[in-house]
């Protein structure tokens, strides 16, 4: 088995040690550091990693930054990228997740919960893989989004179209946090009338529809909500 392959940036080297002793444990995964930005966007160009590790705080090339062209760039695939903020603001975490982050970690962070995001990221795989694909099989859910066709434990589920495209969203964007603004701006079409609360309402006539499936839509306290597959 070829191991995987983590890009750490972050240029406070004894943070960074730490993550990668924790990363590099289970023997199945090489970690890499670099300390800046721009010695990021250079090691994702010379091999691209399974996934990155990111500090926000970086010198030079910030990593919102780096986020950012990393997510513009149509030859670089889609990358899982974990986030560390060092600001606990929520508008730090939110600018990262809208920047192509997949998930973040505040500062003082606990090094075993970032490396257990990282092993679930990387069991995950990449994640547009699934992202064209119309259909969802999960343990009680089944969507054919294409058929407009959403069952649970075999059950057929009647949604309006609001609360359909929600879920496909959702799915679409499974395991990442999707925020309310997204979802406003993805599921609504930037009708500002609309309030970040009618959203909230709308996932939970969702959830009440999808009963026992219900559960694999998560609130992300102060953020939105997440789809765990
Ligand atoms: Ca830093």
């Amino acid at each position: 088995m070829p191991k995987h392959r983590v890009l750490i940036v972050e240029d406070e080297q004894d943070i960074a040690g730490l993550i990668k002793l924790s990363i590099e444990r289970a023997g199945d995964t090489d970690a890499h550091i670099v300390g800046s930005g721009d010695a990021a966007l250079k090691a994702v160009a010379d091999r691209i990693p399974d996934l990155i590790v990111l500090d926000l705080n970086l010198p030079v090339v910030g990593g919102l930054e780096v986020c950012r062209i990393l997510r513009s760039r149509s030859d670089v695939p889609h990358v899982p990228i974990i986030m560390l903020t060092a600001r606990a603001s929520e508008d730090d975490r939110v600018t990262g997740l809208e920047h192509g982050a997949d998930d973040y970690v505040t500062k003082p962070f606990s090094v075993r919960e970032l490396t257990a995001r990282v092993r679930a990221a990387l069991r995950r795989g990449p994640a547009s893989e699934s992202r064209s694909r119309g259909t969802y099989q999960g343990d009680r859910l089944t969507a054919d989004f294409e058929a407009v066709a959403i069952a649970v434990d075999g059950a057929a589920v009647r949604l309006t179209r609001r609360e359909f495209e929600l879920l496909q969203y959702l799915v679409q964007n499974k395991n990442r946090v999707v925020t309310r603004d997204r979802l406003l701006e993805r599921v609504w079409g930037y009708e500002r009338l609309v309030e970040t609360r009618s959203v909230d309402v709308h996932v939970g006539r969702l959830r009440n529809k999808l009963g026992e499936a219900s559960r694999q839509i998560e609130t992300v306290v102060g953020l939105g909500y997440r789809f765990i597959d």
